[in-house]
């Protein structure tokens, strides 16, 4: 047989993962849950659903790899005064000083600029989309990977690049230990209770008023709004909620988005009461992102680092993805950085 590696999931992780490992002059396949790549990275024309940002300062593998990819960036817009609500209606406006927040970046085309140009580096067909994986088991001298759908394939190795918690949807054979599937379950997904509303614009109104479009709350359905808008394109506000997923889950989508406009009204102005569209994904109801035990909000940021293996399957099986990065686990930076640690024995 020749070594051949499959690669469970086709965001950031695994898509970097497979190309290095195309590099290394592997034959590899990618098996996504999906009918798209990128995972929790996700753009409309454009605008993020997913990650936004990253980190320039110190996210150094980012910066090495969107240089190699030769993708344009642009510096996320921070200048001008954050709005603050409190509770009670009470509304502040704070100049900040300079420096203030740590400077990020943006893609332009949005973060599925990074994931496409990864999976253009990939020959053609290395990326099987709707192609759930539910099992995996031993056989001689590799690892038949069974997808959802029925068929069956056999690898040298498999690199889970999913997240921890998702494991425990596959059947393996022999089962994992104990203690790995404890440590599996107990390693929450970043962000995946999380849901992110865009409103857009024709332009950035509140530019013209002073205002960054960076808003906290301590009242409203939103916890914090950011300017989302595109360089030379159409503007936006983006906002994470402050309420939880049992509670949005609750609320009809016109009835949440009237709660978001609300806000945004109370924050920024009447200008806001009007947008030209309204975008919308609720992470923590994404099956492929996230279980139930995500809806619960996250209290502290997690320690993330690299998961063991069970001796019995070390030779067979990697567990790659964010959260198993010790320095940028939760980030596209971890994502990334897995990707190398998992590919390095090879
Ligand atoms: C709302 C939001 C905002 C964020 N903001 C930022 C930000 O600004 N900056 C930043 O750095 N990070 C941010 N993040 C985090 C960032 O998105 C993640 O760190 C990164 O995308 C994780 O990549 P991954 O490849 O590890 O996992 P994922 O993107 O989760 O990829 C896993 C893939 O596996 C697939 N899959 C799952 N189960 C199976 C199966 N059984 N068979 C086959 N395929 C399967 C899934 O469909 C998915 O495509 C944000 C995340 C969210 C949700």
């Amino acid at each position: 047989m020749n070594p051949s590696i499959a690669i469970i999931g086709a965001g950031v992780s695994g898509l970097y993962a497979a190309s290095l490992l195309i590099d290394k002059g592997y034959d590899v396949t990618v098996f996504e849950a999906r009918d798209r790549i990128g995972g929790r990275v996700l753009s409309h024309d454009g605008f993020d659903l997913g990650p936004t940002w990253y980190w320039p300062d110190t996210e150094k593998t980012m910066v090495r790899l969107v240089d190699q990819l030769d993708l344009q960036v642009f510096p996320q817009q921070a200048t001008g005064d954050l709005m603050l609500e409190r509770q009670f209606g009470v509304i502040e406006r704070h100049t900040l000083p300079p420096g203030h927040v740590v400077p990020s970046m943006r893609l332009v085309g949005g973060m599925a600029s990074l994931t496409t140009a990864l999976a253009a580096t990939l020959p053609p067909h290395t990326i099987q989309l709707q192609s759930t994986v539910t099992s995996m088991r031993q056989v001689e001298r590799g690892v038949a990977i069974e997808l959802e759908r029925g068929e069956t394939e056999t690898f040298t190795h498999a690199i889970l690049a999913i997240p921890p918690r998702l494991i425990s949807r596959i059947a393996f054979q022999p089962e994992l230990s104990e203690t790995t599937k404890a440590k599996l379950a107990s390693i929450p997904t970043w962000m995946a209770g999380q849901a992110k509303v865009l409103a857009v614009y024709d332009h950035p109104f509140w530019r013209d008023q002073g205002q960054s479009g960076q808003g906290m709350s301590w009242a409203g359905v939103l916890q914090e709004v950011h300017d989302a808008s595109q360089p030379d394109g159409l503007a936006a506000l983006f906002g994470f909620f402050r309420l939880p997923a049992t509670e949005r889950a609750l609320l009809e989508r016109d009835e949440l988005n009237r709660r978001v406009i609300d806000q945004l009204v109370r924050l920024f102005g009447e200008e806001a009461r009007h947008p030209r569209d309204v975008l919308f994904v609720d992470w923590a109801s994404d099956r492929y992102t996230a279980t139930v035990e995500d809806t619960a909000p996250m209290i502290d940021f997690p320690v993330y680092g690299p998961i063991p293996v069970d001796a019995g399957w070390a030779k067979y099986l990697s567990f790659a993805g964010t959260e198993t990065d010790s320095f940028f686990g939760g980030h596209v930076e971890g994502a990334l950085r897995s990707a190398i640690r998992v590919v390095e024995p090879f």
